[in-house]
């Protein structure tokens, strides 16, 4: 069934929808692996953002005129095409954010602010990205409560069993990323949310590099809070998603302060909205929001089952040509992979190995990849990371590899 599938999976057609990928880069076609980092647009996310000023211009949830309408529609509509693309069972438990940053923010404030006191637990995991780390810390900070790590072994795989002992009765709420960016991991997150619950923790998951790789289902998974970006799934910078449960988002106080997220306004007092404009302070990112749509219709037309087989092919592949560079080591070699692969070349450093590729047309992203704890477990500064999207190729990969070879022949 997946084989047959995989047949229709037209690589080049897809490439033909990116622009940029036409481009050259230092006098060489573009090889762009730093699809961690951000993903490109597909023209028809371009031109969503061009007819949404051409056209439809207009606040949202504001006026009665015909553009405030139309705009309002079509933002609208991102929201139920949200709701159904991760299969959350109601529609304002869609909050519109900027990003994945600003929802695991807006959770760790609010949960924080209506349930996290003097002493309390909060669990988060070695491989996060420092936005699921930094919030978490503040808040621990302002309310004198306490940061747990789930740890990791050597191939960047969490410890379950100590993840199970580090509940206590203190324990307000588990927050972990589902795939790892630095180093690839795919988390056994439904068994380790089924172990929070049985606690009566709710979970947080930051999926930012999950949601444009693989199939998410909110209400399989029982997750309470979800968290993803725009531009890290083929859509515009500038917007993203928070999901919760009705109940979750009902029973913690709102963010901002501003239009929109409010009922009523007195000096004396102010009601606040409804889900989801509750947690929707001011104007948001509309043209964002509204192209974001294009971006999931785009994802839709082709199938996330179907980008995962062709992302899991390539993965493979390139993993296996990869270990022919001479003097090359894996930071990150759990069993279980998302399409991203962090290594480094013996007696060269990531920095310079990355402006060679650079010379050569290739992106790779060099660095510690927002995770500075994932480089301190592993003993380096950072690595060189190559992260596919569903228009790399295996071309692309031999590239990768022809430059790396060229890149050590010049360092070692
Ligand atoms: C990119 C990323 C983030 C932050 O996303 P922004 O779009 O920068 O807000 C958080 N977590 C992970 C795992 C990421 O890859």
């Amino acid at each position: 069934m997946k084989q047959n599938k995989l047949k229709d999976f037209d690589v080049s057609k897809i490439r033909a929808d990116f622009p940029i990928l036409k481009r050259e880069v230092n006098g060489k076609p573009l090889v762009y692996l730093d699809n961690g980092a951000t993903t490109q647009k597909p023209q028809s996310v371009i031109d969503a953002i061009t007819h949404y000023y051409s056209d439809m211009n207009s606040n949202v949830h504001r006026g009665v005129h015909y553009l405030s309408q139309i705009s309002t529609d079509a933002f609208e509509v991102t929201r139920r095409n949200i709701q159904s693309f991760i299969n959350a069972r109601h529609e304002h438990e869609i909050i519109i954010t900027t990003g994945t940053t600003h929802s695991i923010n807006i959770i760790a404030t609010c949960f924080g602010k209506a349930n996290i006191g003097l002493g309390d637990e909060i669990i988060i995991s070695a491989m996060e990205h420092h936005s699921n780390i930094v919030p978490w810390q503040m808040i621990c900070e302002e309310k004198g409560a306490i940061l747990k790590v789930i740890p990791m072994n050597e191939q960047g795989e969490l410890d379950i069993e100590a993840y199970k002992g580090l509940f206590s009765e203190k324990t307000k709420i588990a927050s972990f990323t589902y795939v790892s960016n630095s180093l690839g991991t795919i988390n056994p997150i439904k068994d380790m949310i089924a172990i929070a619950h049985e606690h009566h923790v709710p979970v947080f998951l930051d999926a930012a590099q999950a949601i444009q790789h693989i199939k998410i289902d909110v209400q399989d998974l029982d997750v309470d809070f979800l968290a993803f970006s725009g531009h890290k799934m083929y859509g515009p910078t500038g917007i993203g998603v928070l999901y919760g449960k009705e109940d979750a988002l009902n029973a913690i106080p709102p963010y901002q302060g501003g239009g929109d997220m409010i009922k009523e306004v007195t000096f004396e007092k102010t009601t606040y909205n409804e889900l989801p404009f509750k947690f929707e302070a001011g104007t948001p990112n509309i043209e964002a929001g509204i192209c974001l749509n294009a971006a999931i219709e785009y994802i839709n037309a082709i199938g996330i089952d179907e980008i995962a087989s062709y992302e899991e092919e390539l993965l493979s592949y390139a993993q296996e040509q990869l270990e022919t560079v001479p003097g090359i080591r894996f930071i990150g070699t759990a069993a279980h992979k998302s399409s991203v692969i962090s290594f480094l070349i013996d007696g060269t450093h990531p920095y310079d190995v990355g402006v060679i590729l650079d010379k050569l047309g290739i992106a790779v992203r060099t660095g510690h990849h927002c995770a500075q704890p994932v480089m301190d477990k592993f003993g380096i500064p950072g690595t060189i990371r190559a992260s596919f999207a569903l228009y790399n190729t295996k071309q692309e990969v031999d590239t990768l590899v022809a430059g790396l070879k060229r890149a050590a022949n010049m360092l070692v």
